[in-house]
């Protein structure tokens, strides 16, 4: 049996909460035989700044950089909203996705038919709905420079975001969407802005000659970012993987993920380029969700997005995409029994603790593991 070693980053509010029932998950697989999870564990955002001053120190960097894949619960909350903005909570994740190289954000959003009512759309667009978005995640306007807010000396200021792409970096983010569409539906639509932005011009430029060169079989369209979100809102069933830029990422998958129902479902994965030494490839799982200082200490918050995320770490980390599935399955079969945290209730029926949710699925896990 492989064992793999995973670093645990609970990090701040509910992310402790959650993490706590994903390990159950992990020491299940164990026992049935699939792999041995070796784990250890840090501190990161503001629960590594009341530590050490800092939102992730070097000790725990050397071992995330050991790891074969790190799961992160979540960062932030209101106790840490005036330290310096250097030291902030999310500085310990941009720390994380720097360092690594942490490039191709896959965030998936899958409706499962139990909860296709609970969406802001009709049941028939959503049910069954099933869509990858891939986005960049370490370049693009959040860190071209120059980024300043200038002031002009007239009682005027002028703030300045820099948007700045590089063939290698449309390149490589390009290519996991097309080999994630491989193993799918071979369907890319890649998105962006050429009508208005140059770096849109050259992202349809490198992402057509990728695919030429090397994803001929995939087929591939390109969409305006502005008239993509609409299409999500409209259809959002016609799409299969999109890749787009960081900013258009940033939110054309927060529309997505509303799509599905709840935030407390949605798992995400941070991948970095594969070490052609080792074959190793640096990757961090996470819950979409924030830490939710509203339900922090209340034992309500639901763990499927984390644990969703080791799924993800399972299919892509591990190459244990059976296991993958089954975890995935018994998710599926404890929404369908009519089990629901508070945030996927809408009114109807008891609620469970984040404890009940964690042990259905693992009843459930544990009958599909034979
Ligand atoms: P949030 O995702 O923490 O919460 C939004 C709403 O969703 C809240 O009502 C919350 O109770 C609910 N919610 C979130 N996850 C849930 C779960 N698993 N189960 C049940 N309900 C859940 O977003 P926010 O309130 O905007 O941010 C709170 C803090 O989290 C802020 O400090 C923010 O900076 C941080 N944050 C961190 C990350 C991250 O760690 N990647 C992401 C987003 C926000």
């Amino acid at each position: 049996m492989t064992t793999y070693k995973l670093l645990l980053l609970p990090g701040d509010g509910i992310g402790p909460e959650v993490m706590t029932e994903v390990q159950k998950v992990a020491d299940l697989l164990g026992q049935a035989g699939i792999a041995q999870f070796e784990t250890e564990q840090g501190l990161v955002g503001g629960a590594a700044y009341d530590a050490h001053g800092k939102a992730i120190s070097d000790a725990d960097m050397d071992l995330a950089q050991a790891a074969d894949a790190i799961l992160l619960g979540a960062v932030g909350g209101p106790k840490w909203d005036g330290v310096p903005y250097e030291v902030r909570p999310e500085s310990g994740l941009f720390r994380l996705r720097k360092d690594l190289t942490l490039f191709a954000n896959l965030r998936p959003a899958m409706c499962y038919p139990a909860l296709a009512d609970a969406s802001s759309l009709k049941r028939e667009l959503v049910e069954g709905l099933d869509i990858m978005i891939v986005r960049e995640l370490t370049g693009g306007i959040y860190f071209g420079e120059p980024k300043e807010i200038i002031d002009l000396g007239n009682g005027q200021k002028r703030g300045i975001d820099t948007q700045i792409y590089d063939t290698y970096e449309i390149e490589r983010v390009g290519r996991v969407a097309f080999e994630m569409a491989r193993k799918r539906t071979n369907r890319v639509t890649s998105s962006e802005k050429r009508n208005v932005m140059k770096t849109g011009v050259l992202w349809k430029e490198v992402i057509t000659a990728l695919h030429q060169r090397e994803y001929a079989d995939v087929a591939l369209d390109h969409q305006l970012a502005d008239s993509l979100g609409m299409q999500l809102v409209r259809q959002p069933k016609q799409f299969d993987v999109i890749v787009t830029d960081n900013l258009f990422g940033d939110i054309l998958s927060d529309v997505v993920a509303m799509l599905t129902g709840s935030i407390g479902m949605l798992p995400s994965a941070s991948l970095g380029e594969v070490d052609p030494k080792t074959g190793k490839r640096p990757a961090l799982y996470e819950p979409v969700h924030g830490s939710a200082p509203d339900i922090t200490g209340k034992g309500i918050a639901n763990p499927i997005a984390m644990i969703n995320s080791f799924a993800m770490c399972l299919r892509y980390s591990f190459g244990l995409g059976e296991a993958a599935d089954q975890v995935e399955m018994a998710i599926a079969n404890v929404l369908a029994a009519g089990l629901r945290t508070a945030d996927i209730r809408h009114g109807i029926g008891a609620i469970a603790s984040t404890a009940q949710m964690s042990a259905a699925i693992l009843v459930e896990l544990k009958k599909l593991l034979g």
